[in-house]
């Protein structure tokens, strides 16, 4: 017999989960609940308001006739976050919204897209050695990534993919989800990077100085060593014989170096360890560490030998610094040549803080990464291929978030966006595992129709209606979808 007083679950079927919900719960995701038998999505949809003017309801400003809408005039621009998902994906996309934009019929297609290829890109301000290339970035012991190849004043890493999110084990696969869902939404993940006998902890944030074992970072090197040398020698004419900028990079010495030879610095006979590489241009002065420049150095003199004593002379005196003007010291070589430090003169010292005021604050950047593979693009259009094609041929714009796009060059659509640049809280996951990301296509209405679009599900955006929405101000970093300016038949008219 039926038990008629058992509410019924109901099925979510947008994503191949499949839960069943029952009443008052949410699904797996947490994105989707059964709101008294209505499958509900549960982030508010995210719409950007451009030229938007906000009516005081009260006060100076008010107006007695005010309509109830808090945002006047400009123009709304439906994003993807909160959108929800179609599955499977030979149904339109949830919402596929047309409007005028200055006489041309638009339509913006919008979608929270599933990504199993997904990951994100990191790029850490700092010249601390966080990690060897290839060394693996682990959240609670799960192989999460890897270090890339670093980047001028940024260590790079690269993080998630399908080999972590499916091709490890499932503990992996949930880990690897969670921390790119976390650094995604501009939250901290706390990372440890290579092994037992050279490990480093990293916190990483969007938008925040790293933390390394421990030490917020402050600033990004303004230069490597010899284009250190070449940007302020002039601070240290006159106040010194010589002068060593110690970076892990390229340590650069003032009396060999190109900068030093045209203004005239006489020969030292300074003898720096490592590997010369250009006169004045050291390689490898030690290991990579956290300490001077990026090096392992507490103590600076440690990469010098001894001094050539057929050129220097007793109290010959030696400045030495690092990339970010964090660390100086100041030298004079005693009788037997042998640098013996001194307190450090002020013109030096000033020197030392004009180099750490030209370097930028060192900061957190995460790229969102993904591919839009066939199966999202089949509820833009029953022709997938066509979207891919009309994209590359600048027909139709790509965002994620309303936040301009880099599209890849070469087949598929491979989308790449500061996370940023999107409206907070962007990102979501299904347990597949995959990250849920918005993503918008915005073309014509004719190029929509001709490459097979689903234009009977169009909706003007004035018609509408999600339950509830958040609005947002455009913000004029991310770039605006809607500018003509995107499209080849605006930027080059035929
Ligand atoms: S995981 Fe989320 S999107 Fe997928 S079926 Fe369950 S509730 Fe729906």
């Amino acid at each position: 017999m039926k038990d008629v007083g058992k509410p019924e679950k109901i099925r979510c079927d947008a994503c191949p989960v499949m839960c069943y919900i029952a009443d008052g719960n949410s699904g797996a995701c947490d994105r989707y609940a059964n709101h008294k038998g209505t499958l509900v999505r549960l982030d508010p949809l995210t719409i950007i308001q451009s030229g938007q003017d906000l009516v005081p309801f009260m006060g100076e400003g008010a107006q007695a006739d005010w309509d109830g809408d808090i945002i006047k005039g400009g123009r709304q621009f439906v994003t993807a976050v909160g959108a929800g998902t179609t599955y499977p994906d030979y149904k339109p996309a949830p919402f596929i919204a047309s409007q005028e934009v200055d006489g041309v019929d638009m339509v913006t297609v919008v979608t929270e897209g599933i990504f199993s290829y997904c990951g994100v890109k990191v790029k850490i301000d700092t010249d601390r050695h966080i990690g060897h290339e290839r060394d693996v970035v682990r959240v609670d012991g799960e192989p999460i990534g890897h270090v890339m190849t670093s980047e001028y004043g940024s260590k790079m890493l690269s993080l998630g993919g399908v080999e972590h999110l499916t091709g490890g084990s499932k503990k992996e696969g949930r880990v690897t989800c969670d921390a790119l869902l976390r650094l995604c939404n501009r939250e901290a993940v706390t990372m440890t990077i290579g092994e037992a006998d050279h490990s480093t902890e990293v916190v990483v944030e969007a938008g925040k100085p790293p933390i390394i074992n421990g030490v917020t970072e402050n600033l990004m090197r303004v230069g490597c060593g010899s284009a250190t040398i070449g940007m302020f020698p002039k601070q240290w004419i006159g106040h010194v014989d010589d002068v060593v900028v110690v970076d892990d990079h390229i340590t650069g010495v003032l009396s060999e170096h190109e900068t030093g030879k045209q203004l005239d610095v006489p020969p030292t006979g300074i003898k720096i360890k490592g590997r010369r590489s250009t006169p004045g241009r050291y390689f490898q002065v030690a290991e990579p560490g956290t300490g001077w420049g990026g090096t392992d150095i507490e103590d600076p003199l440690a990469i010098l030998g001894p001094f050539n004593s057929k050129v220097a002379w007793e109290g010959l005196r030696l400045f030495m610094v690092s990339t970010t003007g964090e660390q100086f010291a100041y030298y004079e070589l005693n009788a037997d040549l042998v640098p013996e430090p001194r307190d450090v003169p002020k013109p030096l010292a000033l020197s030392a803080h004009l180099i750490a005021e030209n370097c930028e604050p060192s900061v957190c950047s995460v790229l969102f990464m993904g591919g839009a593979g066939g199966s999202l693009r089949a509820g833009v259009t029953e022709n997938p291929v066509r979207l891919t094609k009309s994209v590359k041929d600048a027909l139709t714009h790509v965002s994620c978030g309303g936040a301009n796009a880099y599209v890849w060059p070469g087949g598929g659509i491979t989308v790449m966006v500061d996370v940023l640049d999107m409206p907070t809280n962007s990102f979501g996951y299904v347990p597949t595992p995959a990250l849920v990301a918005p993503i918008e296509f915005t073309l014509r209405v004719s190029d929509y129709a001709a490459l097979g679009g689903h234009v009977n599900s169009m909706r003007r955006v004035s018609d509408i209606n999600a339950t509830e929405t958040r609005r947002v101000p455009q913000n004029p970093k991310a770039g605006d979808p809607m500018d003509l300016g995107n499209y080849r038949w605006k930027a080059q008219p035929e």
